[in-house]
Parts: C-alpha cells; structure tokens; sequence
C-alpha cells in the first residue's frame, strides 16, 4: 500500500507541484487548503505524513500544528512544515511544538522528497532488540517504541524530549553541556538549537511531573539524577 500524504497548502501552484512530484514518486496526497480541512481530514485518515503550510488563511499553520501535535489522534503523524524565508521564529517554535522537519521555500522536489523520505524513516523505525528498556526510577524509557511509563502511565513526549530524556537517561550522573544534546539527538535535517535545548527541558520536566529526574548544572548544562 502506497504511503499517504496530507498536504496543507493555499497556494495552488505549490500544490500542484507537490501533488505531481510526490504522486509521480508513488505517494497517495490529499491537498487541503485551509488548516480547518486539514485537520478535519488528518483525524480521521490518519495519513502517513502531513506536510504544513506555516502561513495559511484563518488558522495559522503554527496553530494548525500545535492541534496536530496536541491530538490524540494525530499527534504521532509525522509533520513537515512548509515555510517561507523569514519565518525562523515560526520554524522554531513548530519544532519546538513536535513537528519533524521544515523545507524552507521556494524548494526543489528532490529537497523535499529527500526530507520526506527521511521523516517516514524516523517515523517507521522497527523494534530493535539492541536497544533494551531504561529503567530510571518510577521512569520505564522503552527506545523502540519511543515510548515512556512514569509509575506505569505512558506519558506523551514529543520526538525531540523522547530524544534528550533518553539521550540523559542512559548515561546518569554524567553532565552535558546544551551542545553536546544538541549534538547527539542530531539527526539528518533536524533543526535543534541549544536555546531550545531549555525549553524541551521545561517541557520535560513539566510532563514528568513530580520525578525530579534532570538536573540543571549551572554554568555547564544538565544532568540526569542518578
Ligand atoms: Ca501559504
């Protein structure tokens, strides 16, 4: 079965070129062009990957986002913003949100098939038996299915906290400097700056309530409590 892909996009000609590539590339795509239809649609197709507009008629891509990212349903949809030069604050505030990546326009289709390609990649990663459960406490980090129980409740995080909280996890008592997070939960195209490296860690922190697990190191950067 060919991979789905939801376009949200208002701009006709982009549509179009994104329709044509991709479908030429065997991908099914549903183009919306509006935010109010492409969630509509994203709840209950669920498709494979969403690629988002950032600057959208009535709801604004960043909040189009922010739903997606928020929604049971259609939080684990991979999501790759559409942007226009200029639009950093926006392109990092969607990071930060959850989405995967962003191609910036005008793009050439094999930029954005590449960036595609490697999204549904991440996305679609198998279990892999090397990568055995952390256990941290009431903390129960499961990497093969990006998943995390605190006290036996899974807790939704976002693919980039999965990432550091994982990254610090496995190597407790050890302290890392925003750079070297940034450096090891790199992947291909994906954009984390050390300042956001504090707001994934308010976020963390914030979703795994009481467990007082990271440690901010002053001066230096952050560690996971041993
Ligand atoms: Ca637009």
């Amino acid at each position: 079965m060919s991979k789905q892909i939801l376009a949200i996009e208002d701009e006709e000609d982009i549509l179009e070129l994104i329709t044509y590539n991709l479908t030429r590339e065997g991908y099914r795509v549903h183009g919306v062009a509006n935010g109010e239809e492409g969630l509509a649609y994203a709840e209950t197709h669920r498709p494979d990957l969403i690629l988002l507009d950032l600057m959208l008629p009535g709801i604004s891509g960043l909040e189009v986002c922010r739903r997606l990212k928020y929604g049971e349903q259609t939080r684990a949809i991979p999501l790759l913003m559409v942007t226009a030069r200029g639009e950093d604050a926006d392109i990092v505030a969607g990071l930060e949100l959850g989405a995967d990546d962003y191609v910036t326009k005008p793009f050439s289709p094999r930029v954005l098939l590449a960036r595609i390609q490697a999204v549904l990649r991440r996305g679609a990663q198998p279990d892999s038996p090397e990568e055995p459960l952390l256990r941290r406490g009431d903390l129960t980090i499961n990497p093969a299915r990006h998943q995390v129980l605190l006290a036996g409740r899974e807790t939704p995080l976002t693919s980039t906290e999965f990432r550091i909280l994982h990254f610090l996890a496995a190597r407790p008592g050890w302290v890392f400097t925003r750079d070297q997070i940034v450096n090891a939960i790199h992947e291909e195209n994906f954009a984390v700056t050390a300042r956001s490296v504090d707001v994934q860690i308010v976020g963390l922190r914030k979703k795994l309530g009481g467990a007082d697990c990271i440690e901010t190191v002053r001066g230096v950067g952050y560690r996971f409590r041993e």
